[in-house]
């Protein structure tokens, strides 16, 4: 496959952004793509080189892609930067420059797709003593064989900053589209997707076989599934209710860290909420799952909490967050030991669990885990009694949690899905205005007085699904402890950006821009619209977007979720229009 061929169909899919039309694009260029390079095209245009739980990360900092178009262009250091500066985009700065580059020998050797894969996996791998410069010799001697069009999107790939606006479930209905046909296969290519989040595998699996390959596609030991997720009610009484009046079963809801589990003998592998691997964080919790756990081959849900070892007691999240870290594992081991509350069992030897109503898997994994101070199961009740419900609640807060999660007895395990079959109730929501939100750091002004040299607010975003976008919603001072406002530049550093980032749409212009990548979690004491703030704009009122009011940091950094994972827009406008709805 020829790359001029994909960097067309990059400007043609760029240029649009109704679904449909990317369908049609998206599934002509899978069908002109040979099968052994399937996979790597599909990863290439989502922005990324292999699926997200392998770790390999792109993001090429803004100072070294500035060096390559520099080498490629030979034009100085700091006329790229003025171009830059005027075009705000790597891409179209490499695309602007390279077009009046000097070489005689333009574009010597057309790029294959092939060669840019290879090369950008090798730049993104690359790590350790003189790496910076492998890695620019690599991009350099891509660029120089790229036509201007190439190099855009090439820079863009190796920076991170892709964005061609195509979401996952557009190449699942491009898949569905180029190699099999019908609505029908259209789900079948979804579940796979949800049980299976490889979407290069997927496609490629569409096309060497066909329905039949999608079908084939199961849960697998070592593979991470798609998790499932709670909606949100405010009162135990709505819960019953939408559960259709009957027994349900409350859980405590932990404050801790969501891990799937998977197990293959004494092979332990941990994945987080956002499916990468973390067991390095947690080599005593893979070590409890080897004693404790008598399914040698599973797949089970947790959360790990950080305990008191002398009470037993659960500790809150930020205790649990001094485990994230590369260095001193040993001595955090021994600081903040941890206990694994089990919730859910996947898979169990050969036998897929998820088609199991929730009790019977509750039960299966009562089986499965001994129960030691160590390792438990999550505190459960089943009643149907709102009031009972409600009690339960005031007892797990007691006992350090932030709530319950209701969970309907009779429904299967769906992947990925966030539906009224597991419902959150947390102490939060029962406050008039608002819940907590997790929201993306996008900016920062220069703080003043004590704030001095470090920042003193921040600019949040809430994530558009639709347009792919990051949209600014408030500006937040609050709620910082001086551990936080020296640690957060520090943190953010990696981030920063002269120029607005791409997929960012904000009003107000920060002192410096940071590129999507830190959540945190935020409380506010009401929604409001705002002239200013872009989230939702013109979906309540035109010319007015949703804004926070009195918006709090709660001293929670999410580096559980990714930028995309953050609080939605359409999430936005449902609690607006609930609070609404209340207040009229
Ligand atoms: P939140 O910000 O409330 O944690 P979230 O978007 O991270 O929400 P949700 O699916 O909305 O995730 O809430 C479920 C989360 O609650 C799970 O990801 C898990 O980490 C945690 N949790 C704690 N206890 C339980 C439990 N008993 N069953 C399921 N999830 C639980």
């Amino acid at each position: 496959m020829i790359y001029s061929e994909v960097a067309s169909k990059y400007a043609a899919l760029e240029a649009i952004s109704g679904r449909n039309e990317m369908t049609v694009i998206l599934a002509e260029l899978l069908k002109a793509t040979p099968t052994s390079e399937l996979a790597s095209l599909v990863y290439m245009t989502q922005g990324k080189l292999r699926p997200d739980y392998e770790g390999v990360e792109l993001g090429l900092a803004e100072k070294m892609a500035l060096r390559a178009i520099s080498s490629a262009s030979g034009l100085s250091g700091d006329k790229v930067r003025a171009a830059y500066i005027k075009h705000g985009d790597l891409g179209t700065t490499a695309e602007d420059l390279l077009r009046n580059r000097s070489q005689g020998t333009l574009f010597s050797e057309g790029l294959t797709l092939g060669r840019v894969y290879e090369t950008l996996l090798r730049v993104a791998r690359l790590g350790g003593a003189g790496s910076v410069e492998a890695k620019l010799r690599e991009l350099a001697s891509l660029l120089n064989d790229a036509t201007p069009l190439e190099a855009k999107y090439i820079m863009r790939t190796v920076t991170g900053e892709l964005r061609l606006g195509v979401a996952d479930y557009t190449v699942l209905d491009a898949a569905a589209t180029a190699f099999l046909g019908g609505k029908e296969a259209r789900a079948e290519v979804e579940r796979a997707y949800n049980v299976h989040p490889d979407l290069g595998f997927v496609v490629e699996s569409a096309a060497a076989r066909g329905a039949k390959g999608v079908k084939a596609i199961a849960l697998q030991v070592g593979v991470p599934i798609r998790p499932m997720l709670a909606e949100r009610l405010s009162s135990a009484a709505e819960v019953v209710k939408k559960m259709g009046d009957k027994a349900v079963t409350a859980e405590y809801k932990l404050d801790g860290e969501r891990l799937q589990i998977h197990r293959d003998g004494d092979d332990v592998k941990l994945f987080s909420r956002r499916l990468e691997v973390i067991t390095s964080h947690y080599p005593d919790a893979a070590d409890l799952v080897r004693e404790r756990v008598s399914a040698k081959r599973a797949i089970l849900e947790a959360e790990v909490v950080a305990i008191n070892e002398d009470t037993g007691e659960y500790l809150p999240f930020q205790e649990l967050m001094h485990r994230r870290r590369k260095h001193g594992v040993e001595k955090a081991m021994a600081d903040y030991p941890v206990a694994l509350n089990f919730f859910d069992i996947l898979l169990s030897g050969r036998s897929d669990l998820t088609g199991l109503p929730y009790v019977d898997r509750r039960k299966r994994l009562e089986q499965a885990v001994e129960q030691t101070d160590r390792t438990r199961l999550v505190p459960a009740k089943t009643t149907s009694d709102p009031a009972e419900i409600e009690g339960f609640m005031e007892e797990a807060i007691e006992n350090g949690c932030e709530g319950l999660v209701v969970k309907d007895p009779s429904s299967t395990y769906r992947a990925g899905a966030r539906e009224f079959v597991w419902i959150k109730l947390k102490r939060e929501y029962r406050s008039e205005l608002t819940d907590t939100i997790d929201l993306v750091v996008i900016g920062g002004f220069h703080g003043r007085g004590r704030r001095a040299g470090t920042y003193g607010t921040y600019l949040l975003a809430a994530y558009d699904g639709e347009k792919s976008a990051f949209t600014s919603v408030a500006k937040v001072g609050t709620g910082f402890s001086d551990e936080a406002l020296a640690r957060f530049p520090v943190l953010l550093k990696p981030f920063e950006s002269h120029v607005k980032p791409p997929g960012v749409e904000s009003g107000m212009v920060p002192d410096v821009w940071f590129r999507p990548h830190a959540v945190i979690e935020v409380i506010a004491a009401e929604l409001t619209l705002s002239p200013i703030h872009t989230a939702a704009m013109g979906r309540i009122r035109p010319g007015a977007g949703i804004s926070l009011r009195f918006p709090k940091f709660t001293g929670k950094v999410r580096d559980d979720k990714r930028a995309e994972d953050a609080t939605t827009v359409e999430e936005i406008v449902a609690m607006y229009n609930r609070q609404t709805k209340k207040i009229g």
